[in-house]
């Protein structure tokens, strides 16, 4: 059996010298004797597939609403993919991948029933009371929230991981409350390359999803996409013709690939022009260093402002999160109303004298998946519904 200290001798032979690994760890915030045969990072994983948070991602919207069709991504599946691409580019750069595949699955773990609506639909509810922003819930999650442990509340993980989660960034998580983790040093290279793999796994499975759902056109892509454009010519001359499937499927394998490829390249350059030999090396400068290369920023740009203005603000989409944010709202008011206090689970309400009603109505919600939310609402709106 490879023991634990065996993969220790392992990750230090086999990784960077400016990989996080898992004998340098600041450890947990409760002690815990170490797992004989497991790192510490690949136990966070393993805590982190047997949370109920993270089976909850199965029926959270990514972009469609689940119940739009069964082929589109949800939030779990979304995870899954980031995983997979944050794996790829951490083997490519020697980083610790048992980190980054923790931090990945753990990335969404904060999201809220319909996705981004549902978020600015409990931000505005949560005015005054702390606003709300998945990043911190999906710390609160981890750290306390999860209760299956008799030692201590939460998940106890790593402070690597726990760093992960509160740093990781997107275009929607402008103003995440920084600071109880280092605040002033970037986040561990580990931490940089998941925040990446997300960006390249949603950007490529919601082309895919928005071809899929007619709201987007592949003729608009070959037409104004240079980078579409590119994996398509080097699809094309691969095979020649292929059905429409095939051929969807085959670009948009080779815009990940060109994409995880060049941020591989770049960023092994920057490494060295950076002369980046330790973790506390990548931590300490003023900007990130896992990033793609100017030629491909450039080419991605128009891709993203593309996905913008056509999917995310296509009416139908609208349509799914204005409702879904009037679900939301509903929900709230009715649970927060002091006399219907019962209506919460028991062990919520045990919770109020120390949290308060307005954040403990807050991870109630935030909590639900779609369908939760939906039965919810039937429930408490629907006056032949059961109860
Ligand atoms: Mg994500």
């Amino acid at each position: 059996m490879l023991t634990q200290n065996q993969i220790k001798e392992y990750e230090d032979k086999y990784l960077a010298s400016y990989a996080a690994k898992s004998s340098l760890s600041k450890g947990r915030d409760y002690k815990e004797p170490e797992h004989p045969y497991r790192s510490c990072y690949q136990r966070d994983r393993d805590r982190i597939i047997h949370s109920a948070a993270f089976r909850r991602l199965e029926y959270k919207t990514q972009v469609f609403v689940i119940h739009e069709g069964d082929y589109y991504r949800t939030r779990l599946t979304h995870t899954l993919e980031v995983s997979q691409i944050a794996r790829t580019i951490a083997a490519g750069l020697k980083l610790n991948g048992d980190l980054v595949e923790a931090i990945a699955l753990a990335h969404d773990l904060g999201h809220t029933p319909f996705g981004h609506a549902g978020e600015e639909a409990l931000n505005e509810l949560m005015q005054g009371h702390g606003g709300f922003n998945h990043n911190a819930q999906g710390l609160r999650i981890v750290t306390r929230l999860e209760s299956k442990y008799p030692e201590f509340p939460g998940l106890n993980l790593t402070w690597e991981v726990r760093e992960g989660i509160e740093k990781h960034t997107s275009k929607y998580d402008a103003g995440v409350e920084k600071g109880k983790l280092d605040p002033n040093k970037m986040p561990t290279l580990e931490a940089q390359v998941v925040d990446i793999a997300d960006e390249i796994a949603y950007d490529n499975h919601d082309l895919d999803d928005g071809l899929t759902s007619g709201l987007l056109e592949e003729g608009d892509l070959r037409k104004g996409i240079e980078l579409w454009d590119i994996a398509y010519k080097q699809i094309y001359k691969k095979y020649g013709e292929l059905d429409k499937e095939k051929m969807k499927f085959q670009v948009i394998k080779s815009l990940i690939n060109n994409q995880v490829t060049d941020l591989i390249q770049e960023t092994e350059n920057r490494i060295k022009r950076l002369n980046i030999n330790s973790v506390q090396d990548a931590k300490s400068l003023k900007k990130r260093v896992v990033n793609f290369s100017d030629s491909m920023q450039s080419l991605r740009n128009p891709l993203r402002k593309f996905l913008s203005e056509k999917l995310y603000s296509n009416w139908r989409v609208f349509r799914m999160s204005n409702r879904a944010k009037r679900f939301i709202q509903g929900l709230f008011d009715v649970y927060i109303d002091k006399h219907n206090i019962k209506l919460l689970p028991p062990q919520l309400v045990k919770r109020i004298a120390e949290d308060g009603q307005h954040k403990v109505v807050c991870d109630y919600i935030a909590a639900m998946t779609d369908r939760c939310a939906l039965d919810e609402y039937k429930k408490l709106f629907d006056p032949d519904e059961k109860v």
